[in-house]
This record gives structure tokens, sequence and C-alpha cells, in this order.
């Protein structure tokens, strides 16, 4: 293994889910939904797969059902207009998305601010990339009286300097679920624009908003679309994570950077997935919203749940993911609390920890998925209450 993967073993979500197969736990760590996405998008790609749509290599920017689809849905829910043909393109899921970014934006020596836990492909794309992380951490506090992690932005700014090439955002973010503010994405912005940044944004859990909170995306702020990636998935929006399909929307100077790094990574994938994704995106809003109203019941069960076990809980705005703090139950290492759940109580979770730099900021921290069925949830609760 080379100098710049050196320090990345496997991946958690693999070593947890191994983990959970191996002494069957109920695995509450790797984040994928229990239960697959519309039954009539399920259709969609048996009927492509039938009639021959995508069972060869697709065109590499995407097939253009599903690139039209993606600017409609921009246009729809948030005013933003991209042309199919220049400004939207089809990757392997937002996994490929943010490796082809990076890879295409970073020169070796750049430094990318990123926030703190992060995303664990962010920092072995920087590293793939030649490029230097700077994290900016969010922070234990509160959001709307209740407890969150929350972005500095006096830290962010500090963390731009000369050789800052791009702010890499995650909103809504895995593993804290804080949802950016519109007060603190017009801020983000702003130093973008005054620094003259690019921004690679995640914003993967878009739908996935609960209460109050609401998904603004930064390329809607003055100055920024000319200099905004944005990045989405079908795999969180639709519950289909095996399909691999997801999308970048981007000025078509930035677009065709992307594009220019894709095109040697996979070249193209999931064929007529694309197309049944391109049907899914059409659905009503009313899915949408079935779809998100489920996962809120969800975090509030499993949010409560962990709550009653003793457990810190920093109940997320968004994503399907609660953070939790251990220390209430006397523990304090979430990496040796993670090894030892299975056996202890017969749930998998995952450390915060590796999603840091930092390691002794995220210590204390373990994410719990509640992208599950409400039994399932019950059944890890009940189990997690006998730690106490
Ligand atoms: N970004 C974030 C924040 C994620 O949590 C994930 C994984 N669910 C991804 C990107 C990867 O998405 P995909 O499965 O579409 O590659
Ligand atoms: N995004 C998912 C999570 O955070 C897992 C994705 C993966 O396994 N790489 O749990």
């Amino acid at each position: 293994l080379n100098r710049r993967l050196a320090e990345f073993g496997t991946t958690i979500f693999a070593e947890m889910s191994a983990l959970a197969v191996r002494t069957g736990a109920i695995n509450l760590g790797q984040g994928f939904p229990d239960t697959d996405g519309p039954e009539e998008v399920r259709e969609a790609a048996v009927r492509a797969l039938r009639d021959g749509r995508g069972n060869q290599y697709p065109p590499g920017p995407g097939v253009p059902e599903l690139r039209t689809a993606v600017a409609a849905h921009q246009l729809r829910r948030y005013g933003l207009s991209f042309d199919p043909d220049t400004e939207v393109l089809v990757t392997a899921g937002a996994t490929e998305a943010i490796a082809a970014a990076l890879l295409a934006l970073l020169e070796p020596g750049d430094e990318v601010v990123a926030l703190e836990p992060y995303y664990d492909s962010y920092a072995a794309c920087i590293a793939m990339a030649g490029g230097t992380r700077v994290p900016v951490t969010l922070r234990p506090g509160a959001a709307d009286g209740e407890p969150a992690f929350r972005l500095d932005l006096d830290e962010l700014r500090d963390a731009v300097t000369d050789r800052t090439r791009l702010l890499l955002l995650n909103t809504p973010h895995n593993p804290t679920g804080t949802v950016l503010t519109r007060d603190e994405l017009a801020a983000v912005a702003e130093l973008a624009v005054e620094r003259d940044l690019l921004v690679v944004t995640d914003e993967v859990y878009e739908h996935l908003v609960f209460g109050t909170a609401e998904h603004v995306p930064i390329a809607t702020f003055p100055g920024m679309r000319e200099r905004t990636v944005t990045i989405g998935s079908a795999g969180k929006t639709y519950a289909f994570t095996g399909w691999k399909v997801g999308w970048v929307t981007a000025a078509p100077a930035l677009l065709t950077a992307v594009r220019s790094a894709k095109q040697y990574l996979t070249y193209v994938a999931s064929g007529p997935f694309q197309y049944a994704v391109a049907e899914a995106l059409a659905l009503p809003d009313a899915y949408l919203t079935a779809y998100r109203q489920d996962m809120e019941a969800k975090r509030d069960l499993l949010a409560a749940g962990l709550a009653e076990a003793g457990f810190g809980v920093y109940r997320p705005a968004g994503t399907y993911f609660v953070t939790t703090d251990i220390r209430p139950l006397g523990e304090s290492d979430g990496f040796a609390f993670c090894r030892s759940l299975p056996e202890r109580a017969g749930v998998v979770a995952v450390p915060n920890a590796v999603f840091y730099d930092h390691r002794e900021e995220g210590a204390p921290f373990v994410r719990f998925a509640f992208c599950k069925r409400v039994p399932v949830l019950e059944e890890a609760v009940g189990r997690l209450k006998s730690l106490a």
C-alpha cells in the first residue's frame, strides 16, 4: 500500500458489518435501510433490464432520461436550473462523485477544509488526490434547545489559508445529524466568495431532514452556483444503496472537470438502474414526504430508546444516524465499546472516532443507524437497556 493510503485500513463499515454477520447482532452500524425502495421503481429496473436499456455501456455522462430527471429535481425542489447536457453527471454513487471531484479539482499540496467528523471516504480521497485535509471540528453544543453538534464559523474562517483550494461540505451531516442552517450556509458562501474557494457539497441526505430543519443547497446562495459541485444519491433518497447511482450538478467548467476524472474511474456504471432512478426522481413529492416522516418516527423511537438505555443522545436534525455519548454509561472509549457491544448487547454500532483526525475529540461518541424496521429498532433498544 502506498504512503498516501497507508493510514487508511479497512473501512469501518466493512469491519462492523462483518462483525454483525459473525455475531448475529443487530446491525445499526453501516447506514443502509433494511426495506428496499418503492416497488414501482424496482419494476422500472426490471423493465429496463428486460427491454435492453442500459445492459450495454450507457453514455459516459449518464443516460439522458436520468440527467433530465436530476435537472428537473433541482429546479422543482430548489429553483436551481441546470442544463442536463452540460451541467449534470451521473456517477457510481456519491462515493465516485466525491472521488472524481477531488481528483479533478485538487493540485498536490492544495488544502481542503472539511467538517470533522467526516464521512470516511473524504479523507482517503483527499489523500489519493495529494491534497491536505484541514479539519474544522463540529463541537457539542445546542440547536433549538436540544443537544447538537455545531459549526464554529470563526474556526472555519481561520482554517482557510492561501493554500486552501476548496471547502468540502456535508449537510445533512453524517455522522452527527447536524443540518447547517440558512444563516450558517450564507456565512460559508460569503467566505467562499471572499476567498475565491470552490465548494464540493455532499447532500446525499437532502430529503432526510426532520422537524423544523430545512435543507438548503449552498449552490442557491449568491455567487455560489459557479463555484459549487453538488452531489446527490439515489441510495439514501430512495433506499437503493446497492444500486450505486449518484449524480453531480455543477456549472459547465466544473462539471467537465469532474467528468474528466470520472471517465477514468468507472467510465460508466449501473446502466439499467439509471433508467429506474429517473423514474424515481419523477415520483410525486408525496413519496419523499412519507419517507421522511417514516424516518422521523424511527429517529424518535431510537433516540428515546437510547436515552432510556442511559446514553447521552444527540437527536439528529437530519440523516439516518443518531450520535450518542457513552460517558453517562461509565464508558469513554467508543472503539472498545463498539467492539464489545455485539457480545454485551447483541447490537452493532460505529465509533465516531473513525471520522476524526483528532481522535480524542470523537472518542466518547458512538453512532447508531435508525433506517431499520420498527421491530428491529425495538428489539435493539430492548437489548441496549440491558447495558445499564
Ligand atoms: N456521503 C455520505 C455523507 C454518506 O453517508 C454516504 C454513504 N451513505 C455516501 C456519501 C456514499 O453514497 P453512495 O452510496 O451513493 O456512494
Ligand atoms: N454511508 C454509509 C454509512 O455512513 C455506509 C457507506 C459505506 O458502507 N461505505 O454508514
